[in-house]
């Protein structure tokens, strides 16, 4: 199923965009701890599904962070992902990409894109706020189109 689809379910069915409501909803343990450099990452272990958070990052980090592991719990239950760190979030592997997707289009409803009522306050500073680097914009897409060129 196309990730944007996914998001859309997910959002309607538990009523929140919030990636740790949607985590505890989901049955999904999210823990928080000190990471060092690594943001965060996704494990598993027997039938626990479980999402680490670095409890120093910025809340909107967390954020960020917390939607992309949700990615993984989602569409990647049974995998060994990589420690999501700065540098990997700009990963080319596969489903690093579907987690970022996943975590862009949940942090970045197409309302926002949308919505009129941003006059002097652009859509950069609404991504600056869910912590969404500018890198990851290009994989939003709005009604099948990349909203980038
Ligand atoms: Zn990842």
């Amino acid at each position: 199923m196309d990730i944007k689809k996914i998001v859309a379910q997910l959002v309607e069915k538990y009523d929140t965009s919030d990636p740790f409501k949607l985590a505890d909803l989901l049955g999904i343990v999210v823990v928080f701890e000190p990471l060092g450099s690594i943001y965060g990452y996704y494990s598993r272990s027997h039938r626990t599904k479980v999402i680490h958070i670095n409890e120093n990052l910025p809340l909107e980090k967390q954020l960020l962070t917390g939607a992309h592991e949700l990615g993984h719990a989602v569409q990647h239950p049974e995998a060994n992902t990589a420690f999501l760190k700065k540098n990997t979030l700009f990963s080319t592997d596969k489903i690093e990409i579907e987690a970022n997707t996943f975590a862009v289009e949940l942090l970045l409803p197409d309302e926002l894109f949308k919505d009129q009522c941003y006059s002097g306050f652009t859509i950069y500073d609404a991504i600056e706020e869910k912590g969404v680097p500018i890198e990851l914009l290009s994989l939003k897409s709005i009604d099948g189109k990349k909203i980038l060129p």
